[in-house]
């Protein structure tokens, strides 16, 4: 620990924390995927965060950022995630962007990038998954040409969150159809008004459209889009997933107890049979957050908080009854939590993930 986190400092920058998070600007928590309805707020609230000197905590300040340490970061996230305030405008810029540029960008990139995140100017979104590469992203068919100084792209993409919106997007495109599979992918940041980008999006059945497909015909990309080296992108897409997985910390403990409160104060009244079933979900989200406050595993933290989250939601369902059938915010968490079970990666990937790299089992069959 160094003197600028020290006990005192760490508790005095708590205090400044929870003071921000009573702002009349903070903007409601919505998980991973930031929701329409609140794109706006979302975007108003990062502005203010970066305006109160609390966006970016650990991130350079020649960068836009605060230049303190992870353990302000955190207590960023525990806070945020106790009064259920998000704690930035979205995962996809402020986390898997963000620290992807951190690790694999030029300095340039990181200039001409990084502050623009913090202060909610640009919003990012991630396009990996193609119609045909989702579980198996390597197979990822988009392809960038290298054309004079730059690249010419041509593929879809799918599942893309909140592209719709979206200024920037990072991109895997394959640039050496020759290589195996994992290389021969490079990872690209792209100005998502290029010419020859077609963005639809597609209808959830939330109602909501918070995901898209994206079209890109012979756009143009200049080189200092690429972020890493040429043809190793998979690389740098493996750590952006692990990040995307493994976002969860204190904080997520935090909010995983909210939830439990909440989901008790719900089970009051209900029959024997949902009270059996919530202190069976109780002892399982105990038992994850213990897990979680000793170990980092993203694989397993993705698995049991999202296996976690979806029965909670099943439950809260049945003891609200007929209730829960009628639109309304209940419903909607209920339709929306599925989803949380496929996106990052889906569970059974994350449970072959834990079986053949942490018990050692034999491998799965590839599909190619
Ligand atoms: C809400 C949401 C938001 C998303 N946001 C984004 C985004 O912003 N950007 C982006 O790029 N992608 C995004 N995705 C896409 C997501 O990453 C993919 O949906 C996911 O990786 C699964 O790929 P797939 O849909 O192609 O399913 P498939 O890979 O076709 O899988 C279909 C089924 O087969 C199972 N399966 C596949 N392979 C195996 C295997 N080897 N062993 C066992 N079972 C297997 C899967 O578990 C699944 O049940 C999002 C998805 C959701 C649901």
């Amino acid at each position: 620990m160094t003197s600028l986190d020290s006990e005192s400092d760490l508790s005095a920058f708590r205090a400044r924390v929870r003071g921000a998070m009573q702002h009349p600007k903070a903007c409601p928590d919505f998980g991973a995927i930031l929701i329409p309805a609140l794109h706006d707020q979302a975007r108003a609230w990062q502005a203010t965060i970066f305006e109160l000197g609390l966006a970016g905590l650990h991130w350079p300040v020649e960068y836009g950022g605060q230049g303190l340490s992870h353990a302000h970061s955190a207590v960023w996230f525990e806070e945020c995630a106790r009064a259920g305030v998000a704690p930035y405008l979205n995962l996809q810029g402020n986390i898997l962007t963000g620290e992807a540029v951190l690790r694999s960008g030029t300095d340039e990139q990181k200039r001409r990038i990084l502050p623009s995140i913090l202060d909610g100017s640009a919003l990012w979104c991630q396009l990996f998954s193609e119609p045909n590469a989702g579980s198996d992203l390597a197979g990822l068919s988009t392809s960038a040409v290298a054309d004079g100084d730059g690249f010419v792209v041509n593929g879809q993409k799918v599942w893309s969150s909140n592209a719709q919106f979206a200024d920037f997007g990072i991109l895997l495109a394959r640039t050496d159809q020759d290589q195996p599979k994992h290389r021969g992918i490079s990872f690209f940041c792209i100005d998502m008004r290029s010419p020859g980008i077609e963005i639809r999006p597609l209808k959830q059945m939330t109602g909501d459209e918070e995901f898209c497909e994206v079209f890109m015909t012979d756009v143009l990309l200049p080189a200092d889009t690429l972020l890493g080296p040429l043809n190793d992108g998979w690389r740098v897409a493996m750590e952006v997933l692990g990040d995307e997985r493994g976002a969860f910390g204190t904080a997520g403990v935090i909010s995983l107890r909210r939830r439990m409160d909440a989901l008790a104060e719900a089970g009051r009244g209900a029959g024997p049979v949902s009270r059996d079933a919530l202190a069976s979900l109780m002892g399982r989200g105990s038992a994850l957050g213990a897990m979680l406050q000793r170990v980092e595993m993203a694989s397993a933290a993705k698995l049991l908080r999202t296996e976690l989250e979806t029965d909670a939601l099943a439950l809260e369902g049945r003891v609200a009854g007929a209730q829960a059938m009628l639109a309304g915010e209940l419903a909607d968490r209920m339709l929306y939590a599925p989803g949380m079970r496929i996106a990052g990666g889906s569970s059974e990937v994350q449970r072959n993930i834990l079986g053949e790299r942490v018990l050692g089992l034999p491998r799965e069959p590839r599909p190619s």
